[in-house]
């Protein structure tokens, strides 16, 4: 089932000129299309199926600091501001608030790693507090259980995953921009080897510049034009109860569970990292580069089956122009939900916090997270095709760095100062065997 989502009425009516348009509608689409439009720019924006229907609908709604890898840090922090000038700027409501991310924990091995990393953290004037036994009780009191230790970050928070794609997709609107859904970019022209238009199934876009922002579709969109990116997905079940109690913590974090507050009063529940491999064309094309990250995490990793196959988005074929493209056949990724990791989800949610016991379970959907073999984002003008930006592989985080990863692609897009350093991100360094951290959300 999909996760639920606030419909936008957008345009049915395709330009035939833009100065720049933005494929695929998900946060990193819109946002960059919304600081686009910000600047003046002519923007289009297609969406081959609703506005942030996939992964930006699906996930837990964390825009976090905390533990993040320490090129996506500078990102993230500008992007906890970004949302809260979004609001304020558009007018539009994400149901973003910086309500802090509490983790709590019996393992020294990773209160270590915590401490370490808020040793770091300091350095760049981030905020995270490491709790004591006796604190991490206090506020965890929910649970009823001691725990070794914690931390509380409290400057993070939580935005609505059913509301926020569609709300900067109203502000792209307000500004002069197009939005266009249910319109699949089936590919690109070119004169004299750079970019010359976007071809949708609506039909052709002329356009200097494009940003491919498609999600869990843009390895396989990439190979059209001879580019290599390396993405493999991984499924992820998440499921939703009803009505939770005011005192369990609006986000709260364990190796067992993780739990986070919806904008309705019930909660999202889900099992930090477990999923499920599809076996896929892509999957084995790629398959060297990822091992490093799958035997990282083979505990929570288990293999999956056809549903991967059958979506196509990791078909390795060539698609026409003037014919229906795999994209047109699938146009919202929606695999099925786990059943025994749902009920794995409840009975450790309900162990955690007892008082969810009177709570009903009230929706359970699953998402494809799309994931690089470092976990970090391919972000950058690719030298194989001048004029076509790559934003995707956001790899299990993307949602709450956003704000912070369009305005970046805006800044590349435009040739502007860029709000932090865009090397770490960009697509090359996967053309080469030095690998950075293997990241994990
Ligand atoms: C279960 C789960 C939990 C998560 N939890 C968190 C979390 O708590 N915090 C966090 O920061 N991140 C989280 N994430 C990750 C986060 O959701 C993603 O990183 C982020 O939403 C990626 O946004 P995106 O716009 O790149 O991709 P998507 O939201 O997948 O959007 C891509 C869009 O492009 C469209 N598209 C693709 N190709 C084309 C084309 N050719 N033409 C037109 N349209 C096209 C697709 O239809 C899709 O709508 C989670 C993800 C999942 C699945």
């Amino acid at each position: 089932m999909p996760a639920p989502l606030t419909s936008v009425e957008t345009s049915s009516e395709l330009p035939t000129h833009a100065d720049v348009v933005v494929i695929g509608g998900g946060i990193i689409g819109t946002f960059t299309a919304y600081y686009l439009a910000k600047r003046g720019m002519k923007v289009a924006l297609v969406e081959k199926g609703r506005i942030g229907a996939e992964q930006s609908s699906r996930n837990w709604g964390w825009c976090r600091q905390q533990n993040r890898d320490a090129r996506e840090l500078p990102l993230s922090t500008k992007s906890l501001d970004l949302w809260e000038q979004f609001a304020a700027d558009s007018g539009e409501d994400t149901g973003f608030k910086r309500c802090g991310l509490l983790y709590l924990s019996d393992s020294e091995k990773e209160l270590d790693g915590w401490a370490q990393w808020g040793e770091f953290a300091r350095t760049v004037n981030v905020t995270t507090l490491m709790l004591t036994a006796g604190q991490a009780a206090e506020r965890g009191r929910v649970t009823g259980k001691p725990w070794k230790g914690g931390v509380f970050s409290p400057t993070d928070g939580t935005a609505d995953p059913s509301r926020a794609a569609p709300a900067v997709a109203r502000a792209i609107i307000k500004l002069g921009g197009t939005v266009h859904q249910g319109c699949a970019a089936r590919g690109l022209e070119t004169e004299g080897g750079r970019l010359s238009a976007v071809v949708t199934e609506k039909g052709t876009i002329r356009t200097p510049l494009a940003v491919l922002a498609g999600g869990a579709w843009a390895s396989s969109f990439c190979r059209q034009y001879g580019i290599r990116f390396p993405q493999a997905t991984i499924r992820q079940t998440v499921m939703a109860v009803s009505k939770g109690a005011p005192e369990i913590p609006d986000a709260l974090h364990t190796a067992d569970i993780s739990m986070t507050r919806r904008s309705d009063g019930g909660f999202t529940l889900a099992i930090s990292g477990r999923g499920r491999v599809d076996p896929t064309p892509q999957l084995l094309r790629f398959a060297p580069q990822f091992l490093p990250m799958f035997q990282r995490r083979w505990r929570k990793l288990a293999p999956g089956g056809l549903q991967g196959f059958q979506a196509g988005h990791e078909g390795l074929g060539h698609w026409r122009l003037d014919q229906p493209t795999p994209m047109e056949r699938m146009r919202i990724l929606d695999p099925k939900a786990d059943g025994r990791v749902v009920e794995l989800t409840y009975k450790r949610a309900v162990e955690l916090v007892p008082m969810l016991k009177t709570s009903s379970i009230t929706g359970a959907w699953a998402g494809y997270v799309d994931s690089t073999p470092d976990g970090v984002p391919g972000i950058g003008e690719m030298a194989e095709l001048p004029g076509l930006v790559l934003a995707a592989g956001f790899s299990g985080h993307g949602f709450g760095i956003g704000p912070g990863a369009g305005h970046l692609i805006a800044d590349i897009v435009t040739d502007m100062a860029p709000l932090v350093d865009p090397r770490p991100y960009h697509p090359d360094r996967f053309q080469s065997s030095s690998w950075g951290k293997v990241a994990e959300f």
